[in-house]
């Protein structure tokens, strides 16, 4: 019995300035964590036939699949706002995989050891920030968002250091590509157009075939991409996301959630949350991630000036009006979404106000941003008084009259309503408790945890206590040191 990998690996044959090629560095001690089954058999790979030892010595590195081919990629990215060259300095890449439909995915080892772009780090990861990425990039995947996803854990057997000394582990992340916004960047900051071109028709060849033939490929890459970072972007608004680290480089072509560092989900609706503690000015809180989505499809847009038209100012002329055109773009998307939320059919100008006011309200009464949308749906996660209050009966009786037009029913409005709105989220107090439970090799919680988060839009039974937002007054905080 074979486990089904199908390695074509083209990111790898592209020029040398795209990568290093390197191997994981091995690791002392490998350990299975946790295998994503549901995830292997999408991909058409059955590990049924392995023990736990060879699964182990697979998922940490120590013996490649055949096949594959390693390396680590090249990428630049402004972090913070800062131009910085980075490139994949605790990851490699070990080759593309085709499952049977002929869809193409990246095999990638996060923690795998150092690279030419290792700077000054380690190589290395921690298992609870690894984990941590398993379990949100999982939830993000069932609540129905465009996401990289994660095949496997395991421990290394060897300590990293970062302020304190904490167990090693690597993840392997899969993803339509790990091509962003910053390897664009890397390549253009080299000034070699040929290389920018190569890198183009990769990309449209890849990820966007239908647009080959244009005219303007490079205007219309961006058009494209930006039309998929905005429904990116307005997924996670609908679901109260908060990336954490929205920098140049952890923005994927693809329109993929990529790296989860200090993510969080909000709980009460305040749209200036921010739970990353080294994001002190807010760059990235909830209610900037679109304004910074725009400010990343413009660097974006930078970069393919020289392929937009050999005259430089028509070229910058072009893909300014592209991204000019953002706001309009994303308030539309943005109110659709919304109106989903509410159970709205057709559209109203009143709409906006309507909904502004139940998030004004939301904000003024510190309420849970998810279990508010439940209450709306008459699923009541906990007792509110809250609700019994004018304001919200004043908002309510608003909220059905508008319901009655474009002949919605409460059997239409309810099923569109639980379409958009989940009934739990990865809650940030319970993520908590799983991690410390498993960095104690207990890891019954968290696979219990993923189990209630597979279905985050049907009914379960006793899950109230995966639901309910976190009783403790202290702000929740996120930490880079990953
Ligand atoms: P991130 O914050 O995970 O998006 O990483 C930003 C950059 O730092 C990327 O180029 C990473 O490869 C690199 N990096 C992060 N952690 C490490 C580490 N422990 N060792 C080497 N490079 C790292
Ligand atoms: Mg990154």
């Amino acid at each position: 019995m074979t486990i089904g990998w199908c390695f074509d690996n083209t990111y790898s044959k592209l020029p040398d300035p795209f990568k290093e090629e390197i191997g994981p560095v091995p690791v002392k001690n490998p350990e299975l964590v946790i295998l994503n089954k549901n995830l292997s058999k999408e991909l058409n790979l059955d590990f049924s036939n392995l023990d736990n030892k060879k699964i182990s010595e697979l998922f940490s590195g120590n013996s490649l699949p055949p096949g594959s081919n390693s390396i680590a990629q090249a990428y630049a990215g402004h972090q913070f706002g800062h131009f910085t060259m980075l490139g994949d300095g605790r990851a490699v890449l070990i080759g593309e995989h085709l499952s049977k439909k002929k869809d193409r995915y990246d095999i990638q080892f996060k923690g795998s050891g150092k690279t030419a772009f290792s700077r000054n780090g380690d190589g290395r990861a921690a298992l609870g920030p690894m984990l941590r990425e398993y379990i949100i990039s999982e939830a993000m995947h069932n609540l129905n968002i465009p996401t990289t996803r994660s095949l496997a854990v395991v421990k290394t057997g060897e300590d990293v250091i970062r302020e304190t000394s904490l167990q090693g582990a690597i993840l392997t992340r899969v993803a339509l590509s790990h091509i962003r916004v910053g390897t664009f960047q890397y390549i253009a900051a080299r000034d070699k157009k040929d290389e920018l071109e190569i890198l183009l028709n990769y990309v449209i060849q890849r990820h966007y075939p239908n647009i080959q033939n244009s005219k303007n490929k490079a205007l219309d890459l961006l058009k494209v991409v930006m039309e998929k970072q905005i429904d990116l972007v307005i997924n996670w608004m609908r679901v109260g996301f908060i990336h954490g680290v929205m920098n140049t480089d952890n923005m994927s072509i693809s329109g993929e959630t990529i790296d989860y560092g200090p993510c969080a989900f909000m709980d009460i609706y305040d749209p200036k949350s921010v739970f990353s503690s080294i994001d002190q000015m807010g760059r990235y809180a909830y209610c900037n991630q679109p304004v910074i989505t725009k400010w990343n499809l413009s660097r974006f847009a930078e970069c393919l000036i020289p392929l937009i038209d050999k005259d430089q100012n028509k070229s910058i002329e072009m893909a300014t009006e592209i991204i000019n055109s953002f706001e309009k773009k994303y308030e539309e998307k943005w109110l659709n979404m919304m109106r989903d939320k509410l159970g709205l059919f057709g559209a109203e100008d009143k709409d906006k106000i309507l909904i502004l006011d139940l998030l004004t309200w939301m904000h003024k009464n510190k309420l849970d941003y998810t279990n508010t949308f439940c209450h709306l749906m008459n699923f009541e996660i906990e007792k509110n008084e809250n609700f019994k209050d004018n304001d919200f009966q004043n908002w309510k009786k608003r909220w059905q009259e508008r319901l009655k037009t474009n002949n919605n029913s409460p059997e239409k409005y309810i099923k569109l309503m639980k379409n958009v709105n989940p009934l739990i989220i990865p809650r940030n107090h319970k993520v908590e408790e799983v991690l410390n439970e498993a960095n104690k090799s207990n890891i019954k919680p968290l696979i219990k945890l993923l189990e209630v988060l597979n279905n985050p839009y049907f009914e379960q039974k006793n899950i109230i206590d995966y639901q309910k937002p976190s009783s403790s007054k202290e702000k929740y905080q996120t930490f880079c040191g990953t």
